[in-house]
């Protein structure tokens, strides 16, 4: 039996990337999926691919009242709201704090946080009333650690974590799990898109963003959103019926740490001892 089938889903920022990839997935699996996102052609254009199951609403997260119509057309149509998947994001205000611009750190924080609670808010109210429910929110290792990521995007998938297990605890009575999924590096249009290139050409760049990446994390090769995906799927079926309040990494074991080999070889050259020495004595203990 299909793992969600009968499900019904909200995906925000669905047409492109992580939520595009956990649209197809969901929909594999026997789910209705509203994808909502602010990219009309690409976002019509992946539910005329995908057929009835799925429709497109335009839904900009910062707006509530885009929020609410994405929600209420999921119950509308399909007559109930199992999944909400708070996705939508983009790099957001850059550049250092004494610099930071007030307007475009509202409208990172709008988008990439009170996006999040609004699509929890809304979902909140039909969920509980059915006593049943999954939330997900898209975090980030940004969030969990410097050095991937914008201070300001950072600062708010940080919150979106903390978010998530507050939520949880608040939610559990109701039948409703909530919980964040943290991304490492994966291959989609958050990088193009950050550095100005136009729509058109940003899927023909994304081999290069994988190349570019293939090496970063410890398992040896990119992320991609299929990944994140079946982290999306495995948090919203029955088999994570006891997992709440969890902001889950899926990143190839990059926030894991350093390897033993890139220390060792600092230690080494502070002594003048040849790596290769150090290399052998480790790999005899
Ligand atoms: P992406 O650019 O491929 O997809 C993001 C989608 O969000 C796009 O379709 C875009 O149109 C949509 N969007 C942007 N602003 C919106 C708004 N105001 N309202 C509705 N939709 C909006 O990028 P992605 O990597 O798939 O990003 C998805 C999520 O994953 C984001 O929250 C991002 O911060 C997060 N994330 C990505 C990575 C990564 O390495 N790609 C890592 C960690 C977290």
């Amino acid at each position: 039996m299909p793992r969600l089938e009968n499900q019904v889903a909200v995906i925000t920022g669905a047409a492109s990337g992580i939520g595009e990839g956990t649209v197809r997935a969901y929909v594999a699996e026997g789910a209705k999926v509203v994808i909502a996102d602010i990219e009309d052609v690409r976002g019509s254009a992946l539910a005329e691919e995908l057929g009835p199951g799925t429709t497109f609403v335009h839904t900009d997260v910062s707006s509530e009242d885009d929020v609410a119509r994405a929600v209420a057309t999921a119950v509308e149509r399909w007559g109930r709201l199992d999944v909400m998947f708070n996705n939508a994001g983009f790099g957001g205000a850059g550049g250092p704090i004494e610099d930071l611009d007030m307007a475009a750190y509202d409208t990172t924080m709008n988008v990439l946080l009170k996006g999040v609670f609004m699509g929890a808010k809304h979902a909140a109210r039909q969920m509980k009333a059915q006593g049943s429910g999954v939330i997900l929110n898209t975090a980030s290792v940004a969030g969990l650690q410097a050095g991937f990521g914008p201070l300001v995007y950072s600062a708010a998938k940080a919150a979106v974590a903390h978010f998530s297990r507050c939520l949880a605890v608040e939610l559990a009575p109701f039948g409703v799990r909530v919980n964040a999924i943290c991304p490492g590096v994966i291959v989609t249009n958050i990088f193009t898109n950050s550095l100005g290139v136009p729509a058109e050409m940003r899927d023909a760049l994304l081999p290069k963003i994988d190349t570019a990446l293939s090496n970063w994390a410890p398992l040896g090769r990119s992320g991609f959103p299929a990944d994140i995906a079946n982290a999306a799927l495995w948090l919203a079926s029955p088999e994570a019926s006891y997992v709440t309040g969890q902001a889950i990494t899926v990143d190839g074991g990059l926030t894991a740490g350093r390897s033993m080999g890139e220390f060792g070889e600092r230690i080494a050259s502070a002594f003048g001892i040849d790596p290769a020495v150090f290399a052998a004595q480790r790999a005899g203990q």
